[in-house]
């Protein structure tokens, strides 16, 4: 068949990469001029089955309610008049829900621990390098409260089946010396052995490089503008797509099956057919730093609970990544925001990097309120999903792109996850956040 993936973040690379292993004649669309320009470009690196909590959690909107307005708060809504915004967040403020918490965690567990053992297949059969960390996980915390609310979801996950193990605060420096200064402000931590890192961008790009040497095609430079339809029902399909081309010219692509992995801009495309995907972005915040005392930098990755920043050790470079602003579409840096990362790296490895020049980036997460993508069919025959992977889409990835490929191919995943108009393995549809149709 011939199939269009639309954008290429680590979501269509990995689309791609194993539409084409499935013998499909494969074309990506990309408006930038090469692959990971966007979201996946300088995350924070983490493949953190670990996380699975998502942010719609019971304790969330009391927390929200107490950073409204708080310019550097790790997760800050900017109300604004906009259907969508308000849409997704009264479901996620349904999301918070004890029970679809809960369950929402299982669908995300069930995909990240499928995709990380899908990256490291990838990693084994294609030989690409990209900065990888296989050391683990460690998530400490400085506010006694938080601690032990972590004992309780560090118990959840080891019930779904990832082992988060909770530790005391010696043992978090024992696991990472490079926390030593700060010792005596740890209250506690959780170590995720099987938890990894490594550089999207590098992986990304490698991928797409290996995917292009196998016959896929890319097409930069090249912007969706529509897509188009016809027929109803069960008969409705994708005809093609309009793109305004590299030479600034409109024009038609066509073909058998369609790719939906445009990220946080997969949702205004999708409206105008009738599919109302509640996929919001996120800005989130990056700096890199220039590791100039290896032994007073991590090699483990790390959350800083209390600050609500991931950091990653990419080689030579430090990658501290967080906070989450909903403001609509906007990727401007504030400068506040950026300085608060620099001054937490600081304080925790205050003699570790370059801190005069910082390597600072913003990047959209696509978001849904419960965390869990959009994978699977449409009302359109041709038409598939990719999108939404919002905080964990490098963690979501490869297995996503499987998974895809799979449904494309006619034939059901190996991952037990609530595919959009897909029975699941074992659980019921009722149990989805996302209809089954859309
Ligand atoms: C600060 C921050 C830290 C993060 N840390 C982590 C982490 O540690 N671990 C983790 O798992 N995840 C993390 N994430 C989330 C992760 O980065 C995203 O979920 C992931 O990159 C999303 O990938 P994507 O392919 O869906 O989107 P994107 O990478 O945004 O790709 C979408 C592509 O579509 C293209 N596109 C859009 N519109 C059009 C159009 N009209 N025509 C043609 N092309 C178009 C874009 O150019 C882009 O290349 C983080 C995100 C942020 C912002």
């Amino acid at each position: 068949m011939k199939v269009v993936v639309l954008g290429s973040g680590i979501i269509g690379t990995a689309s791609a990469w194993f539409l084409n292993k499935a013998g499909h004649d494969v074309t990506v669309i990309e408006r930038q001029p090469g692959v990971a320009r966007e979201t996946s470009f300088a995350n924070g690196c983490q493949i953190s089955v670990s996380h699975a909590e998502p942010w719609a959690n019971p304790s969330a909107p009391l927390k929200i309610l107490k950073w409204l307005g708080k310019e550097d708060a790790p997760l800050l809504f900017r109300l604004r008049p906009e259907w969508l915004q308000w849409m997704w967040t009264l479901r996620f403020l349904r999301e918070c829900l004890p029970g679809r918490s809960v369950r929402n965690m299982r669908q995300i567990v069930a995909m990240a621990e499928y995709s990380r053992q899908t990256l490291q297949a990838v990693r084994a059969e294609t030989g690409i390098e990209y900065d990888q960390l296989t050391r683990g996980i460690l998530h400490f915390y400085t506010d006694p409260k938080e601690f032990r609310h972590s004992l309780q979801t560090a118990k959840l996950m080891r019930e779904f089946g990832c082992p988060r193990e909770s530790i005391g605060a010696d043992d978090v420096v024992k696991i990472e010396p490079a926390l030593a200064s700060i010792r005596g402000k740890i209250v506690g931590g959780d170590y995720t052995a099987t938890d990894e890192s490594g550089d999207i961008y590098t992986f990304t790009t490698a991928l797409a490089a290996k995917s292009a040497a196998a016959g896929v095609h890319f097409l930069f430079n090249t912007t969706v503008t529509r897509l188009l339809s016809e027929g109803t029902g069960a008969a409705a399909k994708i005809t093609g797509i309009e793109v305004i081309n590299a030479e600034g010219r409109h024009q038609m692509v066509r073909a058998d099956a369609f790719v939906m992995a445009m990220g946080s801009f997969s949702a205004p495309l999708l409206r105008p057919l009738g599919i109302d995907l509640l996929v919001y972005p996120g800005k989130g915040y990056s700096a890199t730093y220039a590791v100039t005392r290896p032994e007073a930098a991590p090699t483990v990755s790390l959350t800083d609970d209390g600050h609500k920043l991931v950091i990653s050790r990419l080689g030579n470079r430090l990658r501290v990544a967080g906070t989450c602003e909903l403001n609509g579409y906007t990727r401007e840096l504030n400068t506040m925001r950026c300085e608060a990362i620099t001054r937490r790296a600081r304080e925790l490895f205050p003699d570790a990097c370059d801190y005069e020049n910082p390597g600072y980036w913003a990047g959209l997460r696509p978001l849904t309120p419960s965390n869990v993508p959009y994978i699977g069919k449409t009302k359109f025959s041709n038409l598939y999903l990719n999108t939404g992977h919002g905080t964990l889409g490098w963690t979501m990835g490869c297995g996503s792109g499987h998974a895809i490929a799979d449904i494309v191919s006619g034939c059901q995943p190996e991952v037990d996850f609530v595919f959009t108009g897909l029975p699941s393995l074992q659980q019921s549809q009722v149990n989805s956040s996302h209809p089954a149709r859309v």
